[in-house]
Parts: structure tokens; sequence; C-alpha cells
């Protein structure tokens, strides 16, 4: 049988479950799983690779509602982002039901969608067969899969239901070298999550954060980061006026950073200007793969 690979994004409104379950499925503590709804705010990617299949998880920060227009820019960033993803993970859970916003953008992208029903522990078996029996009947879903993310029922079945959808081709990433780049992944994050909050709407959109670099010396981390964007009128927005915007965004994000990692950083943050980046290239070289 030939090698499937490809992007799944999860969807699902805050505390639903999404870390848990990507935590559950990539069996390491990638992501950051919270009671509280707001602290998972940014991307986070977990990879499952086995045999015959590697799957790409991207948990979106949720669909935050709010009258913010930094949020509402930040999920049309991740709708964008949607674009590069070969299956739709849409999860609720036993008592909440479907948001028919959300499952219209969804749908909109002509992906597969599978959804997840997850917490089942919390309903009665009678109420959860009612529940997906309806579901079913709206024919929008290519599976249906009830479980518990955090009881590690029926979560083999997301695998398996996933690997039936994916397309064939070759890996992304090498098999072996998943949780040593959560790190850097973290780190452009937090960077992309920095740029969102300091610069105007359209400089957010051209940005990208590569972490060429990640050295842990000990007592300090050195971190080497280019921020790509497509043009040089976006370089010197970015940069300001004597590097004095920049400059502000550095000292911002280390100190971001350094409260992430619970150590001192040295951040070298430097702006390239390239044209033409593909989204899935950009995937590899957030995790160092590429150069
Ligand atoms: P996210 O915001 O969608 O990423 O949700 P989290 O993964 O952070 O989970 C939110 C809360 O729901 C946490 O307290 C989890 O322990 C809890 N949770 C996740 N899965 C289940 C489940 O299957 N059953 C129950 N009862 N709680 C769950
Ligand atoms: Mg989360």
């Amino acid at each position: 049988m030939a090698f499937k690979s490809g992007f799944v994004t999860i969807i699902g409104k805050p505390n639903v479950g999404k870390s848990t379950l990507l935590n559950a499925l990539v069996g390491q503590k990638l992501s950051i799983v919270t009671h509280k709804a707001s602290t998972t705010r940014h991307r986070i990617l977990g990879v499952v690779t086995d045999e015959s299949r590697q799957i790409v998880f991207s948990d979106t920060p949720g669909v935050i509602e709010s009258a913010y227009e930094l949020h509402q820019a930040m999920m049309d960033f991740v709708w964008s982002s949607l674009e590069d993803s070969d299956i739709l993970l849409y999860m609720i859970t036993s008592e909440s039901s479907i948001d028919e916003a959300l499952l219209k953008r969804m749908r909109d992208s002509s992906l597969p969608i599978i959804l997840i029903i997850n917490k089942v522990d919390l309903i009665g078996a009678d109420d959860l067969k009612e529940k997906m029996a309806s579901l079913e009947e709206t024919g929008y879903f290519k599976e249906i899969i009830a479980l518990s993310a955090l009881h590690g029922f029926n979560t083999d079945k997301v695998l398996e239901t996933l690997s039936v959808h994916l397309p064939e081709g070759e890996p992304y990433f090498p098999p072996d070298q998943v949780s040593d780049r959560a790190e850097r992944f973290f780190v452009s994050e937090i960077i992309r999550e920095q740029i969102f909050l300091g610069y105007a709407k359209e400089i957010p959109y051209s940005c990208e954060v590569i972490v060429e670099d990640f050295k842990d010396k000990g007592h300090i981390i050195d971190i080497r980061v280019f921020i790509m964007v497509e043009r040089e009128g976006q370089k010197g927005i970015l940069v300001g006026k004597g590097g004095k915007d920049i400059k502000r965004l550095g000292i911002k994000s280390r100190k971001e950073i350094e409260a992430f990692l619970e150590k001192h950083v040295f951040l070298d943050m430097r702006v390239k200007v390239a044209e033409n980046w593909r989204k899935k290239d950009l995937f590899l070289r957030r995790f160092g793969y590429k150069n």
C-alpha cells in the first residue's frame, strides 16, 4: 500500500478538548492543556508517523467569539490557513451542539469534515445515540466519532478514520523528530502573536516567523529568528524608524519566550524579504527542517 500523508486541522470552540485529544494522539505533551479557555492562543502542531502514514495536526486557537478586531484578524488568519489542510476535524462535546456559522465556513472549503463528539463520559448511551443519529442525518460529515479524549476511549478510531481519508504522499517530517522541535515552534508562535499585537492589520498577514537556530547553552538559550515578509515596504514598517519598532517587538517577544521557557533568552531577530513562500514549506521551516 502507498504511503499516505497530510495536514489535519482540528477546529472547535475553547474547552471542547482539542489539546487533550491532540496529546492523546501524538502521545507527547506538545500542547498546553488547561482549564482556562483562553490559554491556547497559538496554533499548535503535533505529528503522528508510523510505517504507513504521517498525519500533521494543527490545533487552532478555537473559535473565539469576540468583538475585538484583533481577534477577527487572527480568526481570518486561521481560516486562511485551512487552505493547506487535507482534512478538517470538527470537535464538539456531548454537551454542545453544532455551530452553524462555523460549519458553513468549513463546508465552504470543500474539504472532508470528520465530526468528533468528545466527552462521551458525560452523557448517557441513549442520549448519545439520538445525538449521533440526528447529526448523521445532516449528511455533512464523512464520519462521526464519539469518544473521550480524557479517558482514551475510542481515540484509536480517530487515526484509523483519518488514514482512510488521507491522500497518498511522502512524509513531510522525518519520523523520529517531533518533540525536540516543539520549543522552536512555540517560539515562532509567540513572536507571531506579538506581531499581531504590535502592528496594523496587513503586516501580520504577510509575515512568517522562522526559527533558524535554537541553542540551549544551559544558563541561556540562544535563539536566532528570521521574520519573512513579501515586500521591502513591509520590511520597512516592521523595522520602523531607526529600528525602534523591531526593537520593541524583540523585547516583548523575548520576555514572553522567557516566561514560557522559564529560562533566560538571547533573541536575535532579523527581517528578510522573500517572495512566493508556500505554506507547507513554511511549516517545515518553522520546525527547522528546511533552510
Ligand atoms: P481545548 O480548549 O479545546 O484545547 O480543550 P482542552 O483540551 O484544554 O480541554 C478542556 C477541558 O476539558 C480540560 O479540563 C480537559 O481535561 C477536559 N476534557 C477533555 N476531554 C475530556 C473528556 O473526554 N471528558 C471530560 N469529562 N473532560 C474532558
Ligand atoms: Mg487547547
